[in-house]
């Protein structure tokens, strides 16, 4: 099993107006120095009105910022989109791509998504390539193999399998927002296909790669997943609205790392 530094990153999605986004990084910078928390990585993806605000908030702190998505182009007439140089130019270390509210919400494929993590990559950021079965394709026994689908149509290249340029996130479509999770022994099993996607590909950087579960991540399953075979961390949805929650969730990912 790959031993690599946990992350867990926050996703705020469409949340927070101004002193609401800046007072919850700042809480977040508070909590994490104070406790522990930054003995892993940290992120936070604010909307990108937010982003270069919440960059300044946590400035010399142990807190990362990062864009939910970007467009495959640079800059042009592409109304309404923001590209991966822009979120680089406020701030921005990582971004999300592929996230399943974007797959099935606004139909981005698989090409898409290797389109915008090449895109990421241009403008040095790191990539967090989303990937998840929905229910009814685990119900048909085909989660694994959706999952080695997405890995080969989603990342682009073989150069594209570098920790320090990609991150997957495992989160399936019927554990986010939902309050439900996977059993222990279901994540072990998808991370461990992902795991063996990876290194058939590229033995040793495939397991470096850090593999992040996403899907109802709370402090009180937090412990419990973050202790499970090439789990390198979290994608936090709601819980990362919540400082304590947040930092409560990195808590458990350092201790798990300790184990
Ligand atoms: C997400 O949106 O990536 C997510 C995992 O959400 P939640 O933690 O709310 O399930």
């Amino acid at each position: 099993m790959a031993e690599n530094r946990k992350l867990i990153a926050g996703n705020w999605k469409m949340n927070g107006l101004g002193a609401e986004g800046i007072g919850l990084a700042r809480a977040i910078n508070d909590h994490a120095t104070g406790q522990g928390a930054a003995d892993c990585d940290l992120l936070v993806c604010p909307p990108a009105t937010l982003l270069r605000p919440v960059f300044d908030a946590l400035a010399g702190g142990p807190v990362f910022v990062g864009g939910q998505d970007c467009h495959t182009q640079v800059s042009g007439a592409y109304t309404g989109s923001i590209s991966a140089a822009m979120l680089a130019d406020g701030g921005a270390r990582y971004v999300i791509v592929g996230h399943s509210e974007r797959r099935h919400g606004l139909g981005e494929t698989d090409a898409l998504v290797a389109d915008k993590t090449r895109a990421a990559h241009a403008a040095g950021l790191v990539a967090i390539v989303c990937i998840g079965e929905t229910e009814a394709e685990r119900d048909a026994g085909r989660a694994l193999d959706v999952l080695a689908a997405q890995i080969a149509g989603s990342l682009p290249d073989d150069s594209a399998l570098d920790a320090g340029r990609t991150v997957i996130a495992y989160e399936p479509v019927w554990a986010i927002g939902t309050g439900r999770t996977p059993s222990v022994a279901q994540i072990a099993e998808a991370h461990g296909h992902v795991r063996r996607c990876l290194t058939d590909r590229v033995s040793a950087a495939g397991n470096a790669l850090r593999l992040l579960y996403g899907g109802s991540v709370k402090p009180d399953n937090a412990a419990e997943l973050m202790a499970v075979d090439n789990v390198d961390g979290a994608l936090v949805g709601g819980a990362s609205l919540n400082a304590r929650d947040f930092c409560a969730i990195a808590i458990a990912a350092v201790s798990a790392a300790g184990q």
